[in-house]
């Protein structure tokens, strides 16, 4: 099927969107790839559906050759396996959720660990069933307190996410290994540069994670690389020795703010300005906390004084955690809240928000614990009521290391003892998790193993963002004069331009672009007569970003039409005879 521009549904712009900041945006829109529908919800045009199917099948491929099976779920779920998990609260307002007429209440699912684990709850009985990897590519919705750059960070999007079932940990290991294999084939294929960094699991609960970042500018993330050895990680899941008992004085590059009495925001905010005043401006709650340790006693008073270290640089962190704090109700204040709630484990440490305020009007004092190897930052409301799920730096394996850090460049590496760390900015195109049992166990899912005992099964979870990778790739890829597609995900392979008026050039552009598309190439062909002037049809083109532009103009008196790499620029003439050759 040639697409021909004088019946392509699509009409390029020739200004910037007025909502677009990210190159990657401005071009998506202009080229015709995708319009907004509402923020953070955006419709595919024929253009920019061709790319999306593109990495979706890329995608497909790699999953199905590791054995994995396609299925698809609904997007729209009712609550109970949420609730059974904890994360129809634990989501907050990052869920949109809904009722039918008679009252129920249902989700939009934002991920599908659940109903993945209870459908096969519901089939599989015995280890002999496992191990199991099922997946969906598939419309996941989350009201992002930040929709941003279009299609990069939906409300709705398309997710291809993946679990795996296996009855011990050898099996979990060897699903995650293939997982992380494929994803690296799918990385490759998708062309673009990327690197595999440590993460925290975050809402997602459970262990070992990691996230496949693509190298970008405009990235929201920040990791760390190692000059010396392969070290990489998300700077929110640095490994970091920690004390076995807070130790204000050992913690590192850390300036001591003793506040004994901060039983209001107010007073921390005082005591702050008088300890560790800034150098341009006051703090006020709502700051962000910044390389310094504040050590305060908890509100209720009764409590030994405990202590928060709070790394540089990250306003984008302090942003996140924005819409991410759930207060859960407590009695006393007490750690054990939080093994109740995994989930909250947001994993960060040492970034905070200096006495936020929730839309209940609840105000944050930041208190972090740290038990028995275990350390927590948490936070608590100033009548001691209400805690948050700002947590971090759990000791998941009990050697001594939390995945909390403030990293900058130029800090010795944590992993080797020769390099030093420099941060990089990064695209989370992937990420892949080790959940262990947490999905299993609290839904129940148990099969017999070889010795007739009931065990819980073990998961894993792993998610490509295929629509996000969209605009990963065009961010990758683009030039100032527009889009410039690797091959295998562009929406045709050749766009073929019939630049001029005479008869005789649309007739030889028709002929190329009908040979073409006859051995399987995919062709856009500028088929459009009247006012449009070459000049017009170039630079649609190669706003468009098609890897190869045929032009048939003038040089074809001589027989010769114009072929040209839209990537590098290279130019070449060839006999017109000899292009459809010259292309396959
Ligand atoms: P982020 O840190 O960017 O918010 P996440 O860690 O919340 O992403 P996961 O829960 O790990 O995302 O989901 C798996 C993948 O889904 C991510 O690696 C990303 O590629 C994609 N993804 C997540 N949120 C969005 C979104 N709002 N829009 C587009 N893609 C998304
Ligand atoms: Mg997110
Ligand atoms: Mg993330
Ligand atoms: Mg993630």
């Amino acid at each position: 099927m040639i697409m021909r521009m004088s019946q392509l549904f699509v009409r390029t712009l020739r200004d910037d969107p007025a909502d677009a900041e990210v190159p990657s945006h401005k071009l998506l829109v202009r080229a015709g790839y995708v319009r907004r529908a509402a923020p953070g919800i955006y419709t595919w045009l024929p253009l920019g559906l061709k790319v999306l199917r593109n990495i979706e099948n890329i995608i497909r491929e790699e999953m199905n050759a590791i054995g994995a099976q396609e299925m698809l779920f609904p997007a729209l779920l009712p609550k109970e396996p949420y609730e059974a998990t904890g994360r129809w609260d634990d989501y907050g307002d990052n869920i949109f959720r809904l009722k039918d007429r008679k009252g129920g209440d249902f989700l939009l699912g934002p991920t599908h660990e659940e109903m993945f684990t209870l459908a096969v709850k519901d089939m599989y009985s015995s280890y002999k069933d496992l191990p199991l990897s099922i997946y969906q590519i598939q419309t996941k919705y989350r009201d992002e307190a930040r929709p941003r750059a279009g299609v990069l960070r939906g409300r709705e999007f398309v997710m291809k996410d993946s679990y795996s079932f296996d009855h011990n940990q050898a099996g979990l290991d060897a699903s995650y290994a293939a997982h992380r294999a494929a994803y690296i084939r799918i990385f490759d294929r998708l062309g673009f540069e990327y690197a595999v960094v440590k993460a925290t699991a975050g809402a997602m609960g459970g262990s070992a994670s990691e996230e496949f970042l693509a190298k970008a500018a405009v990235g929201e993330d920040t990791y760390v690389q190692c000059s010396h050895c392969d070290y990489a990680a998300n700077v929110e899941a640095v490994a970091v020795r920690v004390p076995a008992e807070v130790d204000a004085a050992a913690a590192p590059a850390a300036e001591v703010v003793d506040t004994p009495d901060c039983a209001t925001i107010d007073a921390l905010v005082a005591h702050l300005n008088a300890a560790q005043p800034r150098a341009d401006r006051p703090w006020t709650a709502g700051d962000t906390l910044k390389n310094v340790l504040v050590v305060f006693k908890h509100p209720d008073g009764t409590r030994e004084p405990v202590a928060i270290a709070v790394p540089g640089d990250r306003e984008v962190d302090a942003k996140r955690l924005e819409g991410q704090i759930e207060p859960i109700e407590v009695e006393a204040f007490d750690e054990s809240e939080f093994r109740k709630h995994p989930s909250l484990v947001k994993g960060y440490i040492g970034a905070g928000v200096l006495g936020t305020e929730n839309a209940s009007g609840i105000r944050y004092l930041l208190d972090p614990r740290v038990v028995a190897g275990t350390s927590w930052v948490t936070g608590a409301d100033v009548d001691g009521k209400h805690v948050v799920g700002l947590v971090a730096g759990r000791d998941f394996n009990g050697d001594g290391f939390i995945e909390a850090a403030d990293v900058r460049d130029g800090d010795a590496c944590p992993s080797c003892d020769e390099g030093s760390l420099s941060t990089e900015r990064g695209i989370e195109m992937g990420h892949i998790f080790q959940l262990g049992t947490r999905y299993a166990e609290a839904l129940g899912l148990k099969v017999l193993d070889e010795n007739g005992k009931l065990v819980t099964v073990t998961m894993g979870s792993y998610g490509i963002g295929a629509s996000r990778a969209v605009a990963a790739i065009a961010e990758n890829t683009l030039d100032e004069i527009g889009l410039a597609w690797p091959r295998e995900i562009a929406p045709a392979q050749v766009h073929v331009v019939a630049a001029g008026k005479g008869e005789e050039i649309f007739a030889e552009a028709e002929r190329i672009a009908t040979e073409l598309d006859a051995v399987g190439i995919e062709v856009i062909y500028d088929d459009r007569a009247g006012k449009i002037s070459p000049g017009v049809k170039f630079k649609d083109a190669e706003l468009i970003g098609v890897p190869t532009i045929v032009t048939v103009g003038r040089g074809l008196t001589d027989g010769n039409v114009d072929v040209k790499d839209r990537a590098t620029g290279e130019k070449a003439e060839v006999a017109a005879a000899d292009v459809v050759a010259h292309l396959v």
